[in-house]
């Protein structure tokens, strides 16, 4: 049975792999997603097979979690996608603190027989079981308050801004040196009296460490936050597996810790930040202060004279932002780009690294509605040919098409690549309002001479656009 068991596990860690390098591209991702699905069926039965296990638990556990799951995933707007990830990292990262807890108490009474290891042990020493157990801690409790906290935040419930005091730096410093130093001391002597004090000790810190490290990262950098958490709950379940000797969910929980590592870089890149000035104080917290005082004002048109313009573009492109999510409007702008096509037009759809809340957020959006993914244009390739663009079309983004970030050294966005749509012939830049985007700052774009405003909910807008050319 034990061999059936492992290789059901590879069988299932090699679908993983291809299913995870299938997700790389749009025109594959949903194979890739069923491959790895399957492979998570695989690897659920092979463990429920093992002997030994307490199935009423687990049939509770995976009741209460499928009602939870199936109630939480049907009321979700699209809008609240962000937090709703948020919150599962959060979650993955506490399951992995509670098996390393539930672990810890089991082996207590008799840790010397716990921490004992067979004759030709492949592990490296009786110190490694604790290891595991506090990393499993140490990371899954960061993960679970910083996801909670970046939750607040991207739910607007705490402000999204960053929370920044004196001295914040160094103490954010002395307590992860104060948590890597208990975790060293409780795995050297998991026997001794003061371990449960130690572990006690190292779940408090690393609940902390989750606050103190989300609260100064506001504005643009949430983006690097969302990725690093993803990473940090794979690391965490990795940990887990090691913990509970589940070949597997090593497995899996290093294909997504590699994986978020891999989404922040470059999310990163995207932010124009390195990890390190994420990772290591800077921090680099956009607020709404900063920048030049914008001269002008924002001039509007109706949708019946940018139908005229629309009509006799040769070539479009769409620029997708949180408000497309927000208006749901994704469905009206695939209508409006066949329109386009169908009158002579070139139509793309140019998606920001990232644009909306969360990564991949306007490319789930634009698959939902069925845009040819020929179509999906990435920044840097829309960038080469923007200034030969007849219209570019913004729905409900801001942040990522703010030129203060190419031309304005005073900006705290100043250095973020942008879609450059300043430079295409007209812009159209569809919102309900003058709303600064999630950085709170002002979009000079929109004060441009070759930039008209469409005001009113962006679903609204294109409808009102395709019926004109229907009409
Ligand atoms: P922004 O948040 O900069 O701007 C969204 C705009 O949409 C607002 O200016 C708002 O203006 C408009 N809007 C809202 N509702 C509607 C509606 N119903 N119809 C039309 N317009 C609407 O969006 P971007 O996508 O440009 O930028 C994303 C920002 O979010 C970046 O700063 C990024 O760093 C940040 N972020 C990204 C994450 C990610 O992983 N992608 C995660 C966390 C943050 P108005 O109110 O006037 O309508």
């Amino acid at each position: 049975m034990q061999f059936a068991i492992n290789i059901s596990y590879i069988i299932a860690a090699i679908l993983f792999v291809f299913g995870i390098k299938m997700l790389g591209s749009a025109a594959t991702a949903v194979k890739g997603n069923r491959i790895s699905s399957l492979g998570m069926l695989l690897a659920v039965l092979a463990t429920l097979a093992r002997s030994n296990l307490g199935y009423e638990w687990i049939a509770a556990g995976i009741f209460s979690g499928a009602v939870i799951g199936f109630i939480t995933a049907k009321r979700v707007q699209m809008t609240g996608m962000p937090e709703l990830v948020a919150l599962f990292n959060g979650f993955g990262g506490l399951a992995s603190l509670l098996v390393g807890w539930a672990e810890y108490e089991k082996a207590r009474p008799d840790w010397a027989e716990y921490l004992a290891l067979p004759e030709n042990s492949a592990v490296p020493g009786a110190w490694f079981s604790a290891l595991v157990i506090v990393l499993a801690i140490l990371i899954g409790g960061i993960t679970f308050t910083g996801s909670i906290i970046a939750y607040l935040k991207l739910s607007g419930k705490i402000g999204g801004t960053a929370t920044v005091f004196p001295g914040q730096k160094g103490i954010n410093v002395l307590v992860m040196l104060g948590l890597v130093a208990v975790g060293v001391l409780f795995s050297i002597d998991a026997e001794g009296v003061n371990a449960p004090t130690l572990f006690l000790v190292a779940v408090g810190l690393s609940l902390l460490i989750g606050v103190l490290g989300v609260i100064p990262i506001g504005g643009g950098d949430m983006p690097v936050v969302i990725a690093l958490l993803n990473s940090f709950s794979g690391l965490a379940a990795a940990a887990a597996g090691f913990v509970i000797s589940n070949t597997v969910l090593v497995v899996a929980g290093c294909l997504v810790g590699a994986s978020g590592l891999i989404l922040t870089v470059i999310m990163c890149k995207a932010m124009n930040r390195s990890l390190g000035n994420v990772l290591f104080g800077g921090f680099g917290a956009a607020s709404s202060a900063g920048g030049k005082q914008v001269e002008g004002e924002m001039k509007g048109i109706s949708v019946e004279d940018a139908y005229y313009v629309l009509e006799a573009a040769q070539s479009v492109v769409f620029v997708p932002g949180y408000g497309m999510a927000v208006a749901q409007a994704q469905h009206a702008v695939k209508e409006l780009a066949e329109i386009l096509e169908r009158n002579g037009a070139e139509v793309r759809h140019a998606v920001h690294p990232v644009a909306g809340r969360m990564p991949g957020h306007m490319n789930v959006l634009l698959a939902e509605a069925d845009v040819p993914y020929e179509q999906l244009c990435e920044m840097d390739d829309v960038n080469a040919i923007i200034s030969t663009v007849d219209v570019a079309i913004v729905i409900g983004a801001n942040d990522v098409v703010n030129p203060s970030a190419v031309d304005d050294e005073s900006s705290p966005i100043y250095g973020m690549p942008i879609i450059n749509v300043h430079q295409a012939k007209t812009v159209f830049a569809l919102k309900r309002g003058q709303g600064a985007g999630f950085s709170g700052l002002v979009n000079t774009l929109f004060f441009l001479d070759n930039c008209r405003m469409i005001y009113g909910d962006a679903k609204a807008t294109v409808s009102g656009l395709v019926s004109q050319f229907d009409d």
